[in-house]
This record gives structure tokens, sequence and C-alpha cells, in this order.
């Protein structure tokens, strides 16, 4: 069976903009707005050699739904569940938030790798978000920029062993 990357974080951390660069077509909804319907999506990626199947999770499809924690708990146990590999993303320029928070201490206690992923930290804005992310405990957070293609080496250093 195909080697399962699964995506996940809270809503508007780049996830999707990942997920569009590791395959290679824009077939993610990437969008400003929060609450935009955004279904669990699978498709092929691929990083230098490394070919997989990657999920982009949606984390949230309606912001007003009252359920809204118990759905994105679902639907972020399921993409887990079915992945070799997890990468943990969050906003570098927002810092950790209680939901990073929440994932994190979830992730913490599975069995699954995780590669903590500060997003948007092209320039500097991000770099002490990316510290910030020590807290949650799981390793050091690798500088991502999903946008502009930073910090794929070290994506690929994390995943490359896991093969
Ligand atoms: P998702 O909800 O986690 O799937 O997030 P999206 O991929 O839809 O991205 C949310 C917003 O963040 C969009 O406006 C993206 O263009 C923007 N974004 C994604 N990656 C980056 C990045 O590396 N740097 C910056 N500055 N913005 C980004
Ligand atoms: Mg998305």
């Amino acid at each position: 069976m195909a080697f399962t990357l699964a995506i996940i974080g809270r809503p508007n951390v780049g996830k999707s903009t990942l997920f569009n660069r590791l395959v290679g077509r824009r077939v993610a909804l990437v969008d400003d707005q929060p609450g935009v319907t955004r279904d669990r999506r699978e498709g092929q990626g691929h990083l230098f050699d490394l070919e997989f199947t990657v999920i982009d999770t949606a984390g949230l499809d309606d912001v007003n739904d009252d359920s809204l924690e118990a759905r994105m708990r679902r639907q972020t146990e399921l993409a887990v569940r079915d992945a070799d590999a997890v990468i943990m993303m969050i906003d570098a320029r927002a810092g950790v938030t209680p939901l990073d928070q929440y994932f994190g201490d979830w992730l913490r206690r599975g069995e699954v790798p995780v590669l903590l992923a500060a997003n948007k930290a092209e320039g500097i804005a991000g770099e002490a978000g990316r510290l910030d992310a020590y807290s949650l405990g799981l390793g050091e957070p690798i500088a991502l920029s999903a946008e502009h293609g930073l910090g794929l080496d070290e994506l690929y250093e994390f995943l490359n062993p896991l093969f």
C-alpha cells in the first residue's frame, strides 16, 4: 500500500496550499475565508524522488455549526488513522493558538510520526511563531512556506527515512 501523508491543523494555516504544491495541481480549494466548504481530499504527491498519497483535511466546513469541534476532531482522527506520517501545521505569523494546542496534545499521545511545520514563515515575520511552536512538545518546528516552496528540504528529510 502506498505511503500516506496527512496534513492536519486548524483552518487557514495553509494545508491546502501545501497539498496543491505536493500534488502539483490545484485540486484543493485555497480560500482566504475560513468556513468555506472544503472536503477532505486525497491526491498523489511527490517530493523529489518520493511518491506518496497525501490527505488534505478541511479542518471544518461550517463555522456556525455548534458541533464544529467534534467534526474537526473526527475528520482529523480519520486522516491520522489512515496516515503513515502527519504534518501538523501551524501559522507561524499567528503563533500557537488553543486549537493548535488541542491538536498537539492529541498527536503527542499517538504513535504516528509527526512533523511540526510552522507555515507562512517566509521573511522574518514567522520566526517568533516558529519558536513558540516548541511549546507543543512535538519536536523542532520546521520553517515552511507552502506558498513560496521553502522548507521542502526539511520535509524531505523527515519523510525519506520513513519510506
Ligand atoms: P487551509 O485552510 O489550512 O487549507 O489553508 P489554505 O491553504 O486555504 O490557505 C489559507 C490562506 O493562507 C490563503 O490565503 C493562502 O494563500 C495563505 N497561505 C498559504 N500558505 C502560505 C505561505 O506559505 N505564506 C503566506 N504568506 N500565506 C500562505
Ligand atoms: Mg484547506
